[in-house]
């Protein structure tokens, strides 16, 4: 199906988009191991469609969105080859909706079993490839930030509620595959632009390496998650990618420093699938 014509962003906003996406990705590149592939996924909530057109006619391919309604009226006119991510909270009764979307590509915000069966019993027959799930993590510990709460000893793993959701989705959602954890983190102001690692971006390699352990282990999970036998990481935004991939980030998620701020929330308020 041909993506309805939406309107071409101006050629200053062109060139403008053009330039902070290639700084991005050239600082991407920098920051990575050279063995590394790391993905930059373009986070364009509250962005018109034809800033993403724009960075798609770039290259660009994967983006990611927070608002279940926004995602999906975006990618009804964008281009189908876009893989997009969902990196907002995500609420059980939009679960349908978000599994009905052709290319999402991967969903970062899983934290229940409740939501990962609703996700898994939505998507249509017609979807030949599993859905990527992501367990978010709430590494930083603050009541204000979603996710499940990371792991903190080998002893304590297998009774980790991350370890029961893992369990969960590979032995009973078959139309979804786990590919690894995601977190936001606590913003540092004063780490932003030094090297010093980031004490969420480690505990969340942590819970990665406690979580695989116990997979490993477990016969009923097989072999059936990550990539190449590794859960991937999703973690980095603007102010602090650089970090994140010194820290082993497979995934950053870049909104600002490529499509500028965003406008202030009340006046997006009505949009959004806030609890
Ligand atoms: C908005 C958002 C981003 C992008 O943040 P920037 O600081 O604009 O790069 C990344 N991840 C999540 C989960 C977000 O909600």
């Amino acid at each position: 199906m041909a993506a309805t014509a939406i309107s071409k962003a101006p050629p200053e906003r062109f060139k403008g988009l053009s330039e902070s996406l290639s700084e991005i990705q050239e600082r991407v590149r920098q920051a990575s191991s050279p063995s590394s592939n790391p993905t930059l996924v373009a986070v364009s909530k509250y962005k018109p469609a034809s800033d993403i057109l724009a960075c798609y006619e770039c290259g660009q391919r994967d983006f990611g969105e927070n608002y279940v309604n926004e995602l999906e009226e975006k990618a009804r006119q964008l281009p189908g080859d876009i893989r997009w991510h969902f990196i907002g909270t995500l609420q059980s009764n939009k679960s349908k909706t978000l599994a009905m979307i052709p290319n999402v590509f991967t969903v970062q915000t899983v934290t229940s079993t409740k939501a990962a069966n609703a996700l898994n019993k939505s998507l249509p027959p017609e979807r030949t490839t599993p859905l990527n799930v992501m367990l978010q993590v709430n590494t930083s510990g603050e009541d204000a930030k979603s996710g499940l709460p990371a792991i903190a000893s080998a002893e304590s793993a297998s009774s980790s509620e991350l370890v029961q959701l893992a369990h969960c989705i590979i032995t009973s959602c078959p139309k979804l595959y786990l590919h690894g954890l995601m977190t936001i983190g606590s913003l540092k102001e004063s780490t932003a632009s030094d090297e010093q690692p980031n004490e969420d971006f480690e505990t969340l390699k942590r819970t990665r390496d406690f979580l695989e352990q116990v997979l490993r282990q477990d016969p009923t999970s097989g072999s059936n998650w990550g990539v190449d036998g590794k859960l991937l990481l999703s973690m980095g935004m603007s102010s602090d990618f650089e970090v994140a991939l010194k820290g082993g980030s497979d995934i950053v998620r870049v909104g600002t420093g490529i499509f500028g701020a965003r406008p202030p929330k009340e006046h997006t308020d009505s949009e959004r699938d806030v609890t």
